[in-house]
C-alpha cells in the first residue's frame, strides 16, 4: 500500500515516517512516499480558519489528485496572554515574507515585562489522513510550556529557542530530536495516527 505524506518539507517527511508503522495489520507494507515522488504535485493555500480545516484541505487535495491516502498536519503556537495567537498564523506571525527570527523577536516584544507565569503557551498539532474514498480522519496532539526570556539552545527549527517545556527547564532547542519527538505534539499527534495506521483491515 502506497501512502502520500503531503509535505515538501525533507525534515518533516523523515520525522513522520520514522514514527508511522512500516505495516498494515493485515500485513501489508506500507510505501510512504512524498509530494517529489508524484511528480512536485503542489498543495492548495492553506486558507482555512483552524488548524483541523488547513490539515484537512490539504490532505484531502493530495488524495483525490494522486489517488492515494495521504496524510497532511498543520501546527500552530497558541500563547494565553495572546488568546490563542498566532494560531494559524504561526508561520507568517511577522509578516508574509517574515523569517524564524522576525516571528521570534515578535513575540517576545508582544510579551515584554511579563512574568513566566503570564507567559504560558502550548504548540498544538493536527495530523489528518485522507482516503481517495473520501473519508477523513484527524488526530490531535498539544506541549504545554511557556516562552522564555530570550533564545536559548542551538536545535530544532522555529519558535524552539523560545518554547520552555512544562515540568522541564529546558526549552525544545535544547533538547535532542529523540527527546523533543518523545514528547512534542507532533509526535504525539502522528502516534495516533500510526495506531489507526497499524490498525487499517485494507
Ligand atoms: P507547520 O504547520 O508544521 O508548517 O508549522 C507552522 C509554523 O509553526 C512553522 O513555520 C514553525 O514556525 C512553527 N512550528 C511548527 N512546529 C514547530 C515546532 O515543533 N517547534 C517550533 N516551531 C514550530
Amino acid at each position: 500500500m502506497k501512502i502520500l505524506i503531503a509535505t515538501g518539507n525533507e525534515h518533516k517527511f523523515k520525522e513522520i515516517t520514522h514514527i508511522l508503522p512500516r505495516r498494515t495489520a493485515t500485513g501489508e507494507d506500507i510505501d510512504y512516499v512524498s509530494l517529489k515522488d508524484v511528480g512536485g504535485l503542489k498543495l492548495p493555500p492553506e486558507d482555512g480558519t483552524t488548524l483541523q480545516q488547513n490539515a484537512q484541505i490539504k490532505a484531502v487535495y493530495a488524495a483525490n489528485e494522486t489517488g492515494l491516502p495521504a496524510i497532511s498536519d498543520d501546527t500552530g503556537l497558541e500563547v494565553e496572554f495572546l488568546n490563542g495567537r498566532p494560531g494559524v498564523h504561526t508561520a507568517r506571525y511577522a509578516g508574509e515574507h517574515a523569517d524564524t527570527d522576525d516571528n521570534n523577536r515578535k513575540l517576545l516584544n508582544e510579551l515584554e515585562g511579563l512574568f513566566l507565569g503570564k507567559r504560558a503557551a502550548r504548540f498544538r498539532t493536527v495530523a489528518c489522513l485522507a482516503m481517495p474514498h473520501g473519508k477523513t480522519m484527524s488526530f490531535e496532539g498539544t506541549l504545554n510550556g511557556f516562552i522564555g526570556f530570550g533564545y536559548r539552545g542551538e536545535n530544532g527549527f522555529g519558535y524552539d529557542p523560545l518554547f520552555i517545556v512544562e515540568g522541564s527547564r529546558k526549552t525544545l532547542a535544547e533538547m535532542t530530536d529523540e527527546e523533543k519527538n518523545a514528547i512534542s505534539h507532533r509526535g504525539k499527534a502522528f502516534r495516533q495516527l500510526a495506531q489507526h495506521l497499524a490498525e487499517l483491515k485494507k
